[in-house]
């Protein structure tokens, strides 16, 4: 084919190369293939509502961050159920026993643990560390979370040395809103979460207030009164598919080593009783 052919002065030929070049702009304008075993993020994943950003995109920027004081370890007031003061599981259901090591829980060896009480609208307080170097999978160095009516994700997984995409690493309301800064410590070190979640309301099945996370991460302010677009998802939108608004606090079994200890929760309203 001579290049005298091009562009083509038929009216056939020209209609064929519009649209391949329509071809060319829609295949440019589709999301890039999705880039998913590096940890980075994706490019392939919903856009976020009212977000220029799309769910752990790899584009986001990471929160600047804080080196934290020296503080956050916060003893029970006299209201507080203590979940775990280094001793027993008995606030547990199912988990090892055997899993608690000098003090602390391993939750690679308790496995995930879920409260026997269920809450609702709470105030908590828990110590958490994630493993000194990467152990098992580089990836999830350090992953675990919390989770409020067993589905609300606060992240956990180490965030000094390691990377993952913004609204994957500690502090963030997983898959949806990032920690306005990074205010971790190194590996090995402990830290600690206050938090204070209000579950979300709804009048019959309609949702007529989300939930809601007030998160200090060792001290420092990193959710601001942030509500949640529904149960954690992963790759996808949360939306409220559950119109659950009591659950038990969970402590997430992600293939690390993360250890916890000085759990104790303020109920801010009723609870069920315990179950045996
Ligand atoms: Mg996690």
């Amino acid at each position: 084919m001579s290049l005298s052919r091009f562009p083509p002065r038929s009216i056939a030929g020209r209609l064929r190369c519009g649209a391949v070049g329509a071809l060319a702009l829609a295949l440019w304008l589709l999301p890039q293939p999705a880039i998913c075993d590096d940890g980075l993020g994706y490019t392939d994943t919903p856009l976020l509502p009212n977000s220029p950003w799309r769910v752990h995109d790899r584009q986001r920027p990471q929160p600047p961050t804080v080196t934290p004081g020296d503080n956050g370890f916060a003893t029970p007031p006299a209201d507080a159920i203590v979940l775990f003061d280094g001793k027993d599981l008995s606030q547990w259901q199912g988990g090892d026993p055997k899993g608690i090591e000098h003090a602390a829980i391993n939750i690679l060896k308790t496995g995930e643990l879920s409260t026997k009480r269920h809450f609702s609208d709470c105030q908590l307080h828990v110590e958490w560390a994630a493993p000194e170097k990467p152990d098992n999978d580089a990836m999830n160095w350090g992953n675990s979370g919390v989770s409020f009516l067993g589905r609300y994700e606060l992240q956990i997984i180490e965030s000094h040395d390691h990377k993952i995409y913004a609204d994957g690493i500690a502090g963030a309301v997983y898959g949806q809103t990032p920690p306005l800064v990074n205010a971790s410590r190194k590996p090995g070190q402990w830290e600690s979460y206050d938090v204070v979640f209000t579950a979300p309301r709804f009048d019959g099945q309609r949702l007529i207030k989300p939930a809601y996370f007030t998160v200090f991460w060792n001290g420092v302010l990193v959710q601001d009164h942030t509500a949640s677009l529904g149960p954690t998802k992963h790759r996808l939108v949360a939306t409220y598919d559950s119109r659950e608004t009591t659950g038990p606090i969970t402590l997430q079994y992600h293939h690390s080593a993360v250890r916890f200890r000085n759990i104790w929760v303020r109920a801010l309203q009723p609870t069920a009783p315990l179950q045996h």
